[in-house]
């Protein structure tokens, strides 16, 4: 884990890199720039690191996630690369790995252990015993043809001649010793709907609604529209220090806890963190960029920059029209963000209590619901917030993150974030100033339902739109993967086509953000795919 030691030509005026945004990817960017030799300055807009992975205070002693809130992605390279345990990261593997809690009172759990799912799955549905740990063993293989992915530059296809067979070869030798049975399931992954893939599979409605629950969340793929399945593989990519399939952590102090680490990484390499440093523009001459302009208007001169904005907040907001091409421009104006969705974080003076919950439930068991009815339900609620609506359904994803840890809160406060989905950023009516707090009242109203104590146990409550999710943590129109994860927008395809290397049309201005491939989430593929592109770069002295 020391800095290598690498014939990096570095210059000693000005920096060689700056990364602007220290989101856990910018973060990430900087400690592999930074342990590769090279001169690397962070720089951040908002007061704390870790853009939506962050830990902050919500009442006075009470500290939540404010945005993200669950671990499963966040590549397990990136933790051993970056000794992230070293520098104090810890992660407590959810078991169960999710649960369904239903308007009944029944909460039906996904078990990490086979046995213990077989029985549970015995109890609800016997028929569906079978085809459950078929599906899970057909997920988790097809997901080890795309995982590698992940912590790869995608194929340059527009890429000619020789390179461009070089380039094919690349892609094509990942799916060595693919079988026929398996490419046509991967066309299905991609092509096909949830909805159909269950309703093919499962005779239970409440088996089908637990697997949507361990689908993507935030994307714009309702269950019944061509391309949702493609959101289960994501979650079964191997996750965790362990590199366990299929992980689900959280995160000891919560998100904010990974991106202290990943700064404390950068800095141990020799990187320089300075937040309360807004950048204004990105430097550009005769095609190259020279440094960044801070709003307070100093500059700082660097041979690179990185950018963790999303790509819309880069080209359309800090690089100047006339200095990319207008087609590249067009493209990335196209690019689908819209929400949707909303966070609700809550203080309470008692713990939740589900309906359903068994009297002698772990910790863990009571740390983790998803309140999600039906496919139906998902579908009708997103057809509402497409058009604008704030859905009277909402499907709410409920941590109690105190549960997990005592560092949190202090005794006799409990701390429960919740995740909203569908809720669009455009609203039909009004404006989302306006009905913040009725979509705050909606949520608990929901959440009433499942857990009746909580409304009269709440403390503290903060409600983060679309809206809000852009002013604090710079997310443009609110969407959390910087760029919405459907299919057209993912691989080759993320930012734009042909652009999908991380490098952009200004020389020597690179993407490491979510809006880059592989994309959103916890994961640092997106920094350390940027990092290494850029070390390349310095090396062939191209930059
Ligand atoms: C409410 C919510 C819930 C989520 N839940 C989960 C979850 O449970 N699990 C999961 O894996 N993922 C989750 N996600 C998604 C995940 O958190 C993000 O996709 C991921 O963290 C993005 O990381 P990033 O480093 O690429 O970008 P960001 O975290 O967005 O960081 C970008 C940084 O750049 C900074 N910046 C922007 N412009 C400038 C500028 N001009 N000057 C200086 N700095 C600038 C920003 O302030 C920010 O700090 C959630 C996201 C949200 C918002």
């Amino acid at each position: 884990m020391s800095r290598q030691n690498s014939n990096l030509p570095s210059r000693s005026a000005g920096y060689d890199a700056i990364v602007m945004g220290a989101g856990h990817n910018g973060l990430t960017a900087a400690a592999y720039l930074a342990r590769a030799g090279l001169k690397t300055l962070v720089l951040e807009r908002r007061e704390i690191v870790g853009g939506c992975a962050v830990t902050e205070e919500i009442a006075p002693s009470c500290r939540a996630s404010t945005a993200s809130y669950i671990a499963s992605m966040l590549r397990p390279k990136v933790i051993r690369d970056l000794g992230l345990a070293e520098h104090g990261l810890r992660m407590v593997p959810c078991d169960p790995l999710l649960q369904v809690a239903f308007p009944d009172g029944r909460v039906v759990p996904w078990w990490a252990s086979r046995d213990r799912m077989a029985d549970e799955l015995g109890r609800l549905s016997p028929a569906d015993v079978e085809p459950f740990f078929g599906m899970d063993d057909d997920l988790k293989r097809l997901a080890r043809y795309f995982q590698p992915f992940f912590l790869e530059t995608p194929p340059a296809l527009e890429a000619r001649g020789v390179v461009g067979w070089i380039e094919a070869l690349r892609a094509g030798r990942r799916f060595r010793g693919i079988s026929g049975r398996e490419i046509a399931e991967l066309v299905s992954f991609i092509s096909g709907s949830l909805a159909d893939y269950l309703d093919r599979r499962f005779r239970c409605d409440r088996v089908k609604t637990l697997v949507l629950a361990n689908s993507v969340y935030g994307a714009h793929s309702p269950p019944y529209q061509r391309g949702s399945l493609f959101g289960l593989l994501f979650h079964l990519l191997g996750g965790g220090e362990q590199d366990v399939q299929g992980f689900y952590g959280h995160v000891v102090g919560g998100m904010g806890a990974i991106s202290e680490a990943l700064a404390a990484s950068a800095r141990s390499f020799g990187a320089e963190i300075r937040t309360a440093s807004p950048v204004a523009s990105i430097r550009v001459k005769d095609g190259q960029a020279t440094g960044v302009v801070l709003e307070d208007g100093s500059e700082i001169d660097a041979r690179v920059i990185l950018s963790n904005a999303d790509p819309k907040r880069t080209f359309l907001g800090l690089v100047e029209a006339s200095a990319l091409p207008d087609e590249f421009r067009r493209a990335v104006s196209a690019i689908k963000m819209d929400g949707p969705c909303a966070k609700v974080n809550l203080v309470l003076s008692e713990e939740p209590r589900f309906r359903g919950t068994r009297a002698d439930a772990t910790p863990a068991e009571r740390s983790f619901f998803t309140l999600i009815p039906s496919l139906e339900f998902a579908e009708r609620s997103y057809h509402s917030a497409r058009f604008g609506r704030i859905p009277d359904e909402l499907w709410i994803d409920c941590v109690i993150a105190s549960n997990v840890g005592s560092s949190l809160a202090p005794p006799r406060r409990h701390i429960m974030t919740c995740f909203v989905q569908y809720v669009p950023y455009h609203l039909f009516e009004g404006t989302w100033d306006e009905k913040r707090e009725s979509l705050g009242d909606r949520v608990l109203a929901t959440i009433a339902e499942y857990a009746p104590n909580v409304p009269g146990a709440i403390v503290a409550r903060q409600v983060l739109t679309p809206l809000d999710l852009e002013r604090t943590f710079g997310l443009t129109e609110g969407n959390i993967f910087h760029g919405d994860l459907s299919l057209d927008q993912l691989f080759f395809m993320r930012p734009v086509p042909g652009w999908a290397g991380y490098r952009t049309p200004v020389r020597g201005l690179y993407l490491c953000g979510a809006g880059a491939h592989p994309g959103g989430g916890v994961t640092g593929a997106p920094g350390h795919n940027a990092a290494h592109v850029v070390i390349t770069d310095f090396k062939s002295r191209s930059v």
